[in-house]
Protein backbone atom coordinates (compact mmCIF):
# COMPACT_ATOMS: atom_id res chain seq x y z
CA UNK A 1 0.00 0.00 0.00
CA UNK A 2 0.53 3.72 -0.04
CA UNK A 3 4.05 4.66 -1.21
CA UNK A 4 5.65 7.67 0.27
CA UNK A 5 5.90 9.63 -3.40
CA UNK A 6 8.45 12.54 -1.86
CA UNK A 7 11.09 12.35 0.59
CA UNK A 8 10.94 15.49 1.35
CA UNK A 9 12.90 18.74 0.36
CA UNK A 10 16.37 18.77 0.92
CA UNK A 11 17.47 20.30 3.74
CA UNK A 12 14.10 20.21 5.64
CA UNK A 13 14.01 18.61 9.07
CA UNK A 14 13.32 15.01 9.71
CA UNK A 15 10.03 13.79 10.70
CA UNK A 16 9.86 12.93 14.53
CA UNK A 17 10.25 9.29 15.04
CA UNK A 18 12.94 7.85 12.02
CA UNK A 19 10.65 4.40 11.52
CA UNK A 20 7.32 6.70 10.77
CA UNK A 21 6.79 5.92 6.92
CA UNK A 22 5.83 9.39 6.09
CA UNK A 23 5.59 12.85 7.72
CA UNK A 24 1.95 12.96 7.69
CA UNK A 25 -1.28 11.28 6.71
CA UNK A 26 -4.88 13.36 5.87
CA UNK A 27 -7.83 11.50 5.72
CA UNK A 28 -10.39 12.43 3.32
CA UNK A 29 -9.52 14.17 0.05
CA UNK A 30 -12.58 16.80 -0.20
CA UNK A 31 -12.04 20.65 0.08
CA UNK A 32 -10.40 19.96 3.63
CA UNK A 33 -8.18 17.43 2.56
CA UNK A 34 -7.32 18.80 -1.36
CA UNK A 35 -5.57 21.89 0.49
CA UNK A 36 -3.95 20.38 3.37
CA UNK A 37 -1.84 17.58 0.95
CA UNK A 38 -1.24 20.79 -1.26
CA UNK A 39 -0.03 22.53 2.02
CA UNK A 40 2.52 19.86 3.67
CA UNK A 41 3.65 19.09 0.73
CA UNK A 42 4.59 22.68 -0.59
CA UNK A 43 6.52 22.47 3.32
CA UNK A 44 8.58 19.19 1.79
CA UNK A 45 6.46 16.58 3.96
CA UNK A 46 5.50 13.13 2.78
CA UNK A 47 1.96 13.33 2.28
CA UNK A 48 -0.27 10.07 1.85
CA UNK A 49 -4.25 11.09 1.53
CA UNK A 50 -6.76 8.32 2.48
CA UNK A 51 -10.07 8.67 0.59
CA UNK A 52 -12.96 6.31 1.02
CA UNK A 53 -14.58 8.00 -2.40
CA UNK A 54 -13.22 6.17 -5.51
CA UNK A 55 -12.75 10.47 -6.63
CA UNK A 56 -11.76 13.37 -5.33
CA UNK A 57 -15.14 16.09 -3.43
CA UNK A 58 -15.82 14.62 -0.59
CA UNK A 59 -19.41 15.97 -0.05
CA UNK A 60 -19.35 17.21 -3.67
CA UNK A 61 -18.46 13.50 -4.26
CA UNK A 62 -21.53 11.80 -2.43
CA UNK A 63 -24.20 14.18 -3.18
CA UNK A 64 -25.67 13.48 -6.29
CA UNK A 65 -29.27 13.88 -5.34
CA UNK A 66 -32.00 15.82 -7.69
CA UNK A 67 -30.99 19.38 -7.33
CA UNK A 68 -28.05 19.35 -5.18
CA UNK A 69 -26.55 22.39 -5.35
CA UNK A 70 -24.34 25.02 -2.83
CA UNK A 71 -26.30 27.16 -0.74
CA UNK A 72 -23.30 30.14 -0.35
CA UNK A 73 -22.53 31.61 -3.79
CA UNK A 74 -20.19 29.46 -6.10
CA UNK A 75 -17.81 32.54 -6.40
CA UNK A 76 -17.05 32.13 -2.90
CA UNK A 77 -18.06 28.82 -2.39
CA UNK A 78 -13.97 28.39 -3.65
CA UNK A 79 -10.50 28.63 -2.69
CA UNK A 80 -8.80 31.69 -2.50
CA UNK A 81 -4.96 30.46 -1.51
CA UNK A 82 -4.38 30.94 -5.36
CA UNK A 83 -4.92 34.01 -7.45
CA UNK A 84 -4.18 31.84 -10.16
CA UNK A 85 -7.05 29.65 -9.91
CA UNK A 86 -10.09 31.86 -8.46
CA UNK A 87 -9.17 34.17 -12.06
CA UNK A 88 -8.96 31.13 -14.10
CA UNK A 89 -12.18 28.99 -12.70
CA UNK A 90 -15.52 30.02 -14.41
CA UNK A 91 -18.71 29.67 -12.40
CA UNK A 92 -21.58 29.59 -14.17
CA UNK A 93 -24.46 30.06 -11.43
CA UNK A 94 -24.84 32.14 -8.38
CA UNK A 95 -25.30 29.00 -7.14
CA UNK A 96 -23.01 26.11 -8.04
CA UNK A 97 -24.78 22.56 -9.20
CA UNK A 98 -22.83 19.32 -7.24
CA UNK A 99 -21.83 18.56 -10.74
CA UNK A 100 -20.11 21.85 -11.36
CA UNK A 101 -18.40 22.01 -7.77
CA UNK A 102 -17.38 18.56 -8.19
CA UNK A 103 -15.91 19.56 -11.97
CA UNK A 104 -13.79 22.06 -9.77
CA UNK A 105 -12.49 19.80 -7.40
CA UNK A 106 -11.23 17.93 -10.03
CA UNK A 107 -9.76 20.71 -11.60
CA UNK A 108 -7.97 21.92 -8.40
CA UNK A 109 -6.51 18.07 -8.11
CA UNK A 110 -5.49 18.23 -11.57
CA UNK A 111 -3.76 21.80 -11.79
CA UNK A 112 -1.86 20.88 -8.29
CA UNK A 113 -1.05 17.49 -9.68
CA UNK A 114 -2.66 16.09 -6.04
CA UNK A 115 -3.78 12.64 -7.14
CA UNK A 116 -0.57 10.65 -6.94
CA UNK A 117 -0.66 11.06 -3.39
CA UNK A 118 -4.17 10.19 -2.97
CA UNK A 119 -5.43 6.66 -2.37
CA UNK A 120 -8.70 6.36 -3.19
CA UNK A 121 -11.28 3.94 -2.63
CA UNK A 122 -9.35 3.45 0.91
CA UNK A 123 -11.17 3.85 4.66
CA UNK A 124 -9.09 4.92 7.30
CA UNK A 125 -10.64 2.33 10.17
CA UNK A 126 -8.44 2.91 12.82
CA UNK A 127 -5.68 5.99 13.82
CA UNK A 128 -3.87 4.90 17.46
CA UNK A 129 -1.31 6.89 18.58
CA UNK A 130 1.59 4.78 19.07
CA UNK A 131 3.21 6.00 22.39
CA UNK A 132 6.48 4.52 22.41
CA UNK A 133 7.75 5.53 18.94
CA UNK A 134 5.50 8.93 18.57
CA UNK A 135 3.74 8.39 15.35
CA UNK A 136 0.00 7.65 14.47
CA UNK A 137 -0.22 3.73 13.13
CA UNK A 138 -3.35 4.11 10.68
CA UNK A 139 -4.69 0.53 9.33
CA UNK A 140 -6.98 0.76 6.19
CA UNK A 141 -10.18 -1.12 5.08
CA UNK A 142 -7.79 -3.50 3.17
CA UNK A 143 -6.19 -4.26 5.77
CA UNK A 144 -2.79 -2.17 5.59
CA UNK A 145 -0.78 -0.40 7.63
CA UNK A 146 1.10 3.07 7.42
CA UNK A 147 2.75 5.02 10.42
CA UNK A 148 2.49 9.31 10.32
CA UNK A 149 4.02 11.31 12.61
CA UNK A 150 1.18 13.48 11.78
CA UNK A 151 -2.57 12.79 10.80
CA UNK A 152 -5.18 15.07 9.82
CA UNK A 153 -8.74 14.18 9.99
CA UNK A 154 -10.29 16.04 6.92
CA UNK A 155 -13.17 14.12 7.02
CA UNK A 156 -15.81 16.86 6.81
CA UNK A 157 -18.57 18.20 9.40
CA UNK A 158 -21.44 16.27 7.60
CA UNK A 159 -20.22 13.13 5.59
CA UNK A 160 -21.35 10.63 8.11
CA UNK A 161 -24.90 9.65 6.55
CA UNK A 162 -27.47 9.22 9.27
CA UNK A 163 -30.29 6.83 8.44
CA UNK A 164 -32.43 5.76 10.93
CA UNK A 165 -32.77 2.33 12.04
CA UNK A 166 -36.12 2.04 10.44
CA UNK A 167 -38.01 -1.72 10.95
CA UNK A 168 -38.20 -3.59 7.92
CA UNK A 169 -36.19 -1.54 5.66
CA UNK A 170 -34.73 -5.06 4.08
CA UNK A 171 -38.07 -6.32 3.09
CA UNK A 172 -38.99 -2.90 0.88
CA UNK A 173 -39.56 -4.21 -2.51
CA UNK A 174 -38.97 -1.04 -4.00
CA UNK A 175 -35.63 1.27 -4.64
CA UNK A 176 -34.60 3.05 -1.39
CA UNK A 177 -31.76 6.10 -1.85
CA UNK A 178 -30.19 8.34 0.93
CA UNK A 179 -29.92 11.79 -0.09
CA UNK A 180 -25.86 11.56 1.24
CA UNK A 181 -25.02 8.93 -0.71
CA UNK A 182 -26.80 9.31 -3.98
CA UNK A 183 -25.83 6.41 -6.79
CA UNK A 184 -23.89 7.31 -9.91
CA UNK A 185 -26.33 6.04 -12.11
CA UNK A 186 -29.20 7.90 -13.29
CA UNK A 187 -32.22 7.19 -10.79
CA UNK A 188 -35.85 8.04 -12.62
CA UNK A 189 -38.83 8.61 -10.52
CA UNK A 190 -41.28 8.43 -13.86
CA UNK A 191 -44.51 7.26 -13.64
CA UNK A 192 -44.02 6.27 -9.60
CA UNK A 193 -45.23 7.15 -6.42
CA UNK A 194 -42.32 8.40 -4.13
CA UNK A 195 -41.90 9.45 -0.77
CA UNK A 196 -39.48 11.18 0.69
CA UNK A 197 -38.51 11.40 4.37
CA UNK A 198 -36.98 14.52 5.95
CA UNK A 199 -37.77 18.38 5.02
CA UNK A 200 -33.78 19.75 5.81
CA UNK A 201 -31.78 21.21 2.87
CA UNK A 202 -31.08 18.18 0.97
CA UNK A 203 -35.48 17.46 0.83
CA UNK A 204 -36.23 21.35 0.30
CA UNK A 205 -33.94 20.91 -3.46
CA UNK A 206 -34.71 17.52 -4.15
CA UNK A 207 -38.75 17.69 -3.39
CA UNK A 208 -39.30 20.26 -6.19
CA UNK A 209 -37.65 18.12 -8.94
CA UNK A 210 -39.11 14.56 -7.71
CA UNK A 211 -42.85 15.99 -7.56
CA UNK A 212 -41.79 17.20 -11.35
CA UNK A 213 -40.74 13.47 -12.54
CA UNK A 214 -42.83 11.24 -9.77
CA UNK A 215 -46.72 10.09 -10.44
CA UNK A 216 -47.08 10.76 -6.92
CA UNK A 217 -44.83 12.54 -4.04
CA UNK A 218 -45.65 11.68 -0.39
CA UNK A 219 -43.57 13.81 2.00
CA UNK A 220 -42.97 12.87 5.13
CA UNK A 221 -42.19 15.79 7.68
CA UNK A 222 -41.43 15.25 11.79
CA UNK A 223 -40.45 19.01 11.86
CA UNK A 224 -40.87 22.08 9.23
CA UNK A 225 -37.58 24.18 8.10
CA UNK A 226 -37.51 27.57 7.36
CA UNK A 227 -36.67 28.22 3.52
CA UNK A 228 -35.61 31.25 1.70
CA UNK A 229 -35.91 31.58 -2.05
CA UNK A 230 -32.73 30.86 -3.51
CA UNK A 231 -32.62 33.08 -6.62
CA UNK A 232 -30.38 31.34 -8.47
CA UNK A 233 -29.29 32.52 -12.13
CA UNK A 234 -26.54 32.05 -14.55
CA UNK A 235 -23.44 34.77 -13.82
CA UNK A 236 -23.34 36.57 -16.50
CA UNK A 237 -19.80 38.04 -18.59
CA UNK A 238 -19.80 41.67 -16.89
CA UNK A 239 -20.81 41.01 -13.69
CA UNK A 240 -18.20 37.82 -13.10
CA UNK A 241 -15.53 40.19 -14.76
CA UNK A 242 -16.07 43.00 -11.55
CA UNK A 243 -16.25 40.07 -9.25
CA UNK A 244 -12.99 38.93 -10.78
CA UNK A 245 -11.42 42.94 -10.42
CA UNK A 246 -12.10 42.85 -7.12
CA UNK A 247 -11.85 39.50 -5.70
CA UNK A 248 -9.30 40.20 -3.12
CA UNK A 249 -11.01 43.24 -1.92
CA UNK A 250 -14.21 41.14 -1.37
CA UNK A 251 -12.48 38.25 0.10
CA UNK A 252 -11.44 40.33 2.36
CA UNK A 253 -14.80 41.97 3.31
CA UNK A 254 -15.85 38.68 4.06
CA UNK A 255 -13.37 37.70 6.16
CA UNK A 256 -14.82 40.55 8.69
CA UNK A 257 -18.19 39.42 8.69
CA UNK A 258 -19.19 36.66 11.61
CA UNK A 259 -20.01 34.13 8.49
CA UNK A 260 -17.37 34.62 6.64
CA UNK A 261 -19.54 35.90 3.25
CA UNK A 262 -19.61 38.45 1.86
CA UNK A 263 -22.85 39.74 2.50
CA UNK A 264 -23.29 42.03 5.11
CA UNK A 265 -24.94 41.61 8.71
CA UNK A 266 -27.50 44.18 9.33
CA UNK A 267 -25.98 46.74 12.05
CA UNK A 268 -29.08 47.57 13.66
CA UNK A 269 -30.46 45.40 16.59
CA UNK A 270 -34.51 44.76 15.32
CA UNK A 271 -35.72 47.28 18.38
CA UNK A 272 -33.49 50.06 17.23
CA UNK A 273 -35.24 50.01 13.79
CA UNK A 274 -38.95 50.83 13.06
CA UNK A 275 -41.40 48.82 11.79
CA UNK A 276 -41.30 49.77 8.19
CA UNK A 277 -37.38 49.52 8.49
CA UNK A 278 -37.71 46.26 10.00
CA UNK A 279 -40.27 45.07 7.00
CA UNK A 280 -37.86 46.53 4.40
CA UNK A 281 -34.81 44.63 5.48
CA UNK A 282 -36.73 41.69 5.56
CA UNK A 283 -37.91 41.85 2.62
CA UNK A 284 -35.29 42.84 0.86
CA UNK A 285 -33.13 40.10 1.87
CA UNK A 286 -35.95 37.71 0.99
CA UNK A 287 -36.08 39.33 -2.75
CA UNK A 288 -32.00 38.84 -3.03
CA UNK A 289 -32.14 35.41 -1.74
CA UNK A 290 -30.07 33.50 -0.23
CA UNK A 291 -28.95 32.68 3.09
CA UNK A 292 -28.34 36.82 4.09
CA UNK A 293 -31.43 36.20 6.49
CA UNK A 294 -29.23 35.19 8.97
CA UNK A 295 -27.91 38.67 8.65
CA UNK A 296 -31.23 40.57 8.73
CA UNK A 297 -30.71 42.04 12.13
CA UNK A 298 -27.65 41.76 14.05
CA UNK A 299 -29.61 39.91 16.96
CA UNK A 300 -31.87 37.53 15.13
CA UNK A 301 -29.47 35.14 17.02
CA UNK A 302 -29.04 35.85 20.33
CA UNK A 303 -32.97 37.60 20.93
CA UNK A 304 -36.42 35.82 20.92
CA UNK A 305 -37.92 38.76 20.42
CA UNK A 306 -36.07 40.04 17.12
CA UNK A 307 -36.17 36.27 15.95
CA UNK A 308 -39.93 36.35 16.21
CA UNK A 309 -40.44 38.71 13.82
CA UNK A 310 -38.11 37.34 11.35
CA UNK A 311 -39.67 34.16 11.69
CA UNK A 312 -43.64 35.50 11.42
CA UNK A 313 -42.34 37.25 8.14
CA UNK A 314 -41.66 33.94 7.06
CA UNK A 315 -44.42 32.65 7.81
CA UNK A 316 -46.42 35.12 6.35
CA UNK A 317 -44.60 34.03 3.49
CA UNK A 318 -45.51 30.70 3.50
CA UNK A 319 -49.04 31.39 3.73
CA UNK A 320 -48.36 33.77 0.66
CA UNK A 321 -47.61 30.49 -1.33
CA UNK A 322 -49.09 27.80 -0.11
CA UNK A 323 -53.01 27.44 -1.16
CA UNK A 324 -54.46 25.00 1.46
CA UNK A 325 -54.22 26.80 4.63
CA UNK A 326 -54.08 23.78 6.72
CA UNK A 327 -50.67 22.40 4.34
CA UNK A 328 -49.07 25.67 5.04
CA UNK A 329 -50.33 25.59 8.73
CA UNK A 330 -48.04 22.30 8.94
CA UNK A 331 -45.21 24.06 6.65
CA UNK A 332 -44.80 26.74 9.14
CA UNK A 333 -42.06 25.95 11.37
CA UNK A 334 -42.65 27.23 15.28
CA UNK A 335 -39.01 27.23 16.07
CA UNK A 336 -36.65 30.48 15.94
CA UNK A 337 -35.35 30.78 12.39
CA UNK A 338 -31.69 30.07 12.59
CA UNK A 339 -31.05 28.00 15.48
CA UNK A 340 -31.39 24.82 12.59
CA UNK A 341 -29.79 25.56 9.54
CA UNK A 342 -32.24 28.00 7.22
CA UNK A 343 -32.75 26.39 3.44
CA UNK A 344 -32.43 27.86 0.78
CA UNK A 345 -34.98 26.81 -2.26
CA UNK A 346 -36.32 26.89 -6.02
CA UNK A 347 -40.16 26.43 -5.77
CA UNK A 348 -40.57 24.23 -2.60
CA UNK A 349 -43.42 25.79 -1.33
CA UNK A 350 -45.23 26.05 -4.76
CA UNK A 351 -44.27 22.75 -4.83
CA UNK A 352 -47.17 21.86 -2.06
CA UNK A 353 -49.89 23.34 -4.28
CA UNK A 354 -49.66 20.64 -6.94
CA UNK A 355 -51.96 18.18 -7.38
CA UNK A 356 -49.29 15.00 -6.68
CA UNK A 357 -47.82 16.12 -3.96
CA UNK A 358 -49.29 15.15 -0.54
CA UNK A 359 -47.29 16.56 2.98
CA UNK A 360 -47.83 14.24 6.00
CA UNK A 361 -46.77 15.20 9.27
CA UNK A 362 -45.47 12.78 11.32
CA UNK A 363 -44.44 14.85 14.42
CA UNK A 364 -47.19 13.26 16.57
CA UNK A 365 -46.77 9.70 14.76
CA UNK A 366 -43.21 8.55 13.59
CA UNK A 367 -42.79 6.24 11.17
CA UNK A 368 -43.41 2.48 12.57
CA UNK A 369 -42.16 0.95 10.17
CA UNK A 370 -40.90 0.19 6.23
CA UNK A 371 -43.47 -2.39 4.64
CA UNK A 372 -42.93 -4.14 1.71
CA UNK A 373 -44.87 -1.97 0.07
CA UNK A 374 -44.06 1.13 1.35
CA UNK A 375 -44.60 2.86 4.51
CA UNK A 376 -46.88 3.15 8.00
CA UNK A 377 -47.20 6.19 10.13
CA UNK A 378 -49.52 6.84 12.49
CA UNK A 379 -50.83 3.48 11.80
CA UNK A 380 -51.49 4.09 7.95
CA UNK A 381 -49.68 2.34 5.17
CA UNK A 382 -48.64 4.30 2.02
CA UNK A 383 -47.81 2.54 -0.49
CA UNK A 384 -44.54 3.94 -1.86
CA UNK A 385 -42.73 2.58 -5.06
CA UNK A 386 -39.07 4.83 -3.94
CA UNK A 387 -38.22 5.83 -0.58
CA UNK A 388 -36.12 8.60 -0.48
CA UNK A 389 -34.28 9.17 3.15
CA UNK A 390 -33.13 13.28 3.21
CA UNK A 391 -32.15 12.49 6.85
CA UNK A 392 -29.18 13.79 7.47
CA UNK A 393 -26.12 13.53 9.35
CA UNK A 394 -24.46 12.17 12.10
CA UNK A 395 -22.68 15.72 12.12
CA UNK A 396 -19.64 16.68 13.52
CA UNK A 397 -18.57 14.24 15.73
CA UNK A 398 -20.06 11.43 13.55
CA UNK A 399 -17.30 11.44 10.54
CA UNK A 400 -14.15 11.05 13.81
CA UNK A 401 -16.30 8.54 15.78
CA UNK A 402 -16.37 6.01 12.11
CA UNK A 403 -12.92 5.76 12.54
CA UNK A 404 -11.44 4.00 15.81
CA UNK A 405 -9.30 7.03 16.87
CA UNK A 406 -7.42 6.36 20.03
CA UNK A 407 -4.82 8.72 21.72
CA UNK A 408 -2.20 8.34 24.45
CA UNK A 409 -2.83 5.09 26.57
CA UNK A 410 -5.54 3.93 23.42
CA UNK A 411 -8.13 5.79 25.04
CA UNK A 412 -10.54 6.17 22.79
CA UNK A 413 -11.60 9.24 20.90
CA UNK A 414 -15.16 8.66 21.37
CA UNK A 415 -14.92 7.24 25.17
CA UNK A 416 -13.06 10.89 25.77
CA UNK A 417 -16.06 12.57 24.36
CA UNK A 418 -19.16 10.82 25.72
CA UNK A 419 -20.34 13.59 27.19
CA UNK A 420 -19.73 15.49 24.18
CA UNK A 421 -16.68 16.68 21.96
CA UNK A 422 -13.39 18.84 24.04
CA UNK A 423 -11.52 20.40 22.00
CA UNK A 424 -8.43 23.33 21.55
CA UNK A 425 -10.29 25.79 18.74
CA UNK A 426 -11.83 22.56 17.26
CA UNK A 427 -8.32 21.89 16.01
CA UNK A 428 -6.75 19.68 18.72
CA UNK A 429 -7.93 16.89 21.60
CA UNK A 430 -5.98 16.59 25.07
CA UNK A 431 -4.72 13.31 24.87
CA UNK A 432 -4.29 12.77 20.84
CA UNK A 433 -1.20 14.41 19.75
CA UNK A 434 -0.27 15.32 16.16
CA UNK A 435 -3.62 14.87 15.85
CA UNK A 436 -5.53 18.09 14.05
CA UNK A 437 -9.37 18.28 12.86
CA UNK A 438 -10.15 20.33 9.82
CA UNK A 439 -13.05 22.16 10.70
CA UNK A 440 -13.82 20.00 13.53
CA UNK A 441 -16.80 20.45 16.41
CA UNK A 442 -16.19 23.81 18.54
CA UNK A 443 -14.70 25.59 15.41
CA UNK A 444 -17.08 27.75 13.57
CA UNK A 445 -17.33 25.44 10.64
CA UNK A 446 -20.52 25.11 9.82
CA UNK A 447 -21.84 28.55 10.98
CA UNK A 448 -19.80 30.07 8.52
CA UNK A 449 -18.94 30.21 4.73
CA UNK A 450 -17.11 26.17 4.88
CA UNK A 451 -14.14 27.08 2.35
CA UNK A 452 -12.44 30.05 3.76
CA UNK A 453 -13.03 28.10 7.27
CA UNK A 454 -11.09 25.43 5.97
CA UNK A 455 -8.42 27.37 4.34
CA UNK A 456 -8.27 29.20 7.69
CA UNK A 457 -7.67 25.37 9.42
CA UNK A 458 -5.59 24.16 7.08
CA UNK A 459 -2.76 27.20 7.21
CA UNK A 460 -2.99 27.33 10.80
CA UNK A 461 -2.21 23.66 10.71
CA UNK A 462 0.77 23.68 8.76
CA UNK A 463 1.83 26.57 10.74
CA UNK A 464 1.67 24.74 13.33
CA UNK A 465 3.18 21.50 12.24
CA UNK A 466 6.26 24.18 10.63
CA UNK A 467 6.67 25.17 14.33
CA UNK A 468 6.75 21.50 16.21
CA UNK A 469 9.29 20.56 13.78
CA UNK A 470 11.40 23.48 13.56
CA UNK A 471 11.78 23.06 17.16
CA UNK A 472 13.35 20.15 17.07
CA UNK A 473 10.44 18.71 19.06
CA UNK A 474 7.95 17.19 16.84
CA UNK A 475 5.25 16.30 18.97
CA UNK A 476 2.68 18.72 19.87
CA UNK A 477 -0.77 18.39 21.92
CA UNK A 478 -2.99 20.53 23.33
CA UNK A 479 -2.58 21.20 27.63
CA UNK A 480 -6.15 19.91 29.38
CA UNK A 481 -5.77 23.55 30.71
CA UNK A 482 -6.01 25.06 27.35
CA UNK A 483 -8.91 22.74 26.70
CA UNK A 484 -10.58 23.60 29.40
CA UNK A 485 -10.39 27.55 28.70
CA UNK A 486 -11.59 27.25 25.26
CA UNK A 487 -15.06 24.89 26.36
CA UNK A 488 -15.53 27.18 28.83
CA UNK A 489 -15.33 29.84 25.81
CA UNK A 490 -17.06 27.98 23.55
CA UNK A 491 -19.78 27.21 25.94
CA UNK A 492 -20.69 30.75 27.39
CA UNK A 493 -20.81 31.91 23.94
CA UNK A 494 -23.28 29.07 22.92
CA UNK A 495 -25.28 29.88 25.84
CA UNK A 496 -26.06 33.80 25.33
CA UNK A 497 -27.60 32.24 21.85
CA UNK A 498 -30.70 30.75 20.65
CA UNK A 499 -29.12 27.60 19.23
CA UNK A 500 -29.80 25.21 22.03
CA UNK A 501 -33.01 26.35 22.08
CA UNK A 502 -34.33 23.79 19.03
CA UNK A 503 -33.73 20.20 18.09
CA UNK A 504 -31.12 20.38 15.06
CA UNK A 505 -27.80 18.65 14.48
CA UNK A 506 -26.04 21.62 15.58
CA UNK A 507 -27.07 20.30 19.34
CA UNK A 508 -26.88 16.48 17.91
CA UNK A 509 -30.65 15.95 18.34
CA UNK A 510 -30.89 14.40 15.22
CA UNK A 511 -29.25 11.51 16.21
CA UNK A 512 -30.57 8.96 19.42
CA UNK A 513 -28.67 9.00 21.74
CA UNK A 514 -26.07 11.95 20.77
CA UNK A 515 -25.06 14.09 24.09
CA UNK A 516 -26.97 17.22 23.62
CA UNK A 517 -24.44 20.19 22.92
CA UNK A 518 -23.87 23.07 20.64
CA UNK A 519 -21.33 21.66 18.35
CA UNK A 520 -20.23 24.90 16.49
CA UNK A 521 -18.48 27.63 17.63
CA UNK A 522 -21.02 30.75 17.68
CA UNK A 523 -18.53 33.57 18.41
CA UNK A 524 -17.78 34.56 14.34
CA UNK A 525 -15.26 33.89 12.38
CA UNK A 526 -13.41 36.69 12.75
CA UNK A 527 -12.97 36.51 17.03
CA UNK A 528 -12.33 32.81 16.08
CA UNK A 529 -9.10 33.60 13.41
CA UNK A 530 -7.93 36.26 16.01
CA UNK A 531 -7.95 33.62 18.70
CA UNK A 532 -6.32 31.43 16.62
CA UNK A 533 -3.39 33.88 15.27
CA UNK A 534 -2.91 34.82 18.57
CA UNK A 535 -2.39 31.35 20.02
CA UNK A 536 0.25 30.83 16.96
CA UNK A 537 2.02 34.20 17.32
CA UNK A 538 2.19 33.37 21.36
CA UNK A 539 4.32 30.73 20.30
CA UNK A 540 1.01 28.13 19.79
CA UNK A 541 0.24 28.91 23.40
CA UNK A 542 -1.41 25.88 25.10
CA UNK A 543 0.37 23.71 23.51
CA UNK A 544 3.13 21.59 24.96
CA UNK A 545 6.23 20.28 22.59
CA UNK A 546 7.90 17.24 23.07
CA UNK A 547 10.80 15.23 21.49
CA UNK A 548 8.49 12.07 21.03
P1 LIG B 1 -31.11 17.70 7.99
O1 LIG B 1 -31.12 19.16 7.87
O2 LIG B 1 -30.61 17.11 9.25
O3 LIG B 1 -32.56 17.21 7.69
C1 LIG B 1 -32.91 15.88 7.93
C2 LIG B 1 -34.40 15.75 7.87
O4 LIG B 1 -34.75 14.39 8.12
C3 LIG B 1 -35.11 16.59 8.91
O5 LIG B 1 -36.28 17.09 8.37
C4 LIG B 1 -35.36 15.59 10.02
O6 LIG B 1 -36.44 15.91 10.84
C5 LIG B 1 -35.67 14.36 9.20
N1 LIG B 1 -35.45 13.14 9.97
C6 LIG B 1 -34.31 12.72 10.53
N2 LIG B 1 -34.51 11.56 11.18
C7 LIG B 1 -35.83 11.26 11.03
C8 LIG B 1 -36.65 10.21 11.48
N3 LIG B 1 -36.17 9.22 12.25
N4 LIG B 1 -37.94 10.21 11.13
C9 LIG B 1 -38.42 11.21 10.38
N5 LIG B 1 -37.71 12.24 9.93
C10 LIG B 1 -36.41 12.27 10.26
O7 LIG B 1 -30.26 17.01 6.81
P2 LIG B 1 -29.96 17.56 5.36
O8 LIG B 1 -31.18 18.10 4.73
O9 LIG B 1 -29.21 16.52 4.62
O10 LIG B 1 -29.01 18.79 5.62
C11 LIG B 1 -27.94 18.71 6.57
C12 LIG B 1 -27.07 19.90 6.40
O11 LIG B 1 -26.26 19.73 5.24
C13 LIG B 1 -27.81 21.21 6.15
O12 LIG B 1 -28.32 21.78 7.32
C14 LIG B 1 -26.73 22.02 5.50
O13 LIG B 1 -25.86 22.56 6.43
C15 LIG B 1 -26.02 20.98 4.67
N6 LIG B 1 -26.57 20.98 3.32
C16 LIG B 1 -26.28 22.02 2.54
C17 LIG B 1 -26.81 22.10 1.30
C18 LIG B 1 -26.49 23.26 0.48
O14 LIG B 1 -25.56 24.00 0.68
N7 LIG B 1 -27.30 23.43 -0.50
C19 LIG B 1 -27.66 21.13 0.82
C20 LIG B 1 -27.94 20.05 1.63
C21 LIG B 1 -27.39 19.99 2.89
P3 LIG B 1 -36.22 16.86 12.13
O15 LIG B 1 -36.03 18.23 11.57
O16 LIG B 1 -37.44 16.69 12.90
O17 LIG B 1 -34.99 16.35 12.82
Amino acid sequence: MATPSSQGAPGSPRHAAAEADVDAVVVGAGFAGLYMLHRLRAMGLRVRVFEKGDGVGGTWYWNRYPGARCDTDSVEYSYQFSDALQQEWRWTERFATQPEILRYLEHVADRFDLRRDIAFGTTVTEAAFDDAAGCWRIVTDDGARLSATYCVMATGCLSAVNRPAFDGLDRFAGAWYHTGAWPHEEVSFAGQHVGVVGTGSSAIQAIPLIAAEARHLTVFQRQANYTVPARNAPLDEAEYAAIRESYGELRRQASETPTGCWWAVNPAAAEEMSAEERERELEDRWQVGGLRMYGVFKDVLVNGEANDIAASFIRDKIRAQVRDPEVAALLSPRSYVGCKRICLDTDYYATFNRPNVTLVDISEAPIEEITPTGLRSGGRDYALDAIVFATGYDAMTGPLFRIDIRGRGGRPLQATWADGPRTYLGLAVEGFPNLFTITGPTSPSVLTNMVPAIEQHVEWIAGCIAHARGTGRPCIEASRAAEDSWMAHHEEVAGGTLFPSCNSWYVGANVDGKPRRVMPYTGGFPDYVETCDAVAANGYEGFTLSAA
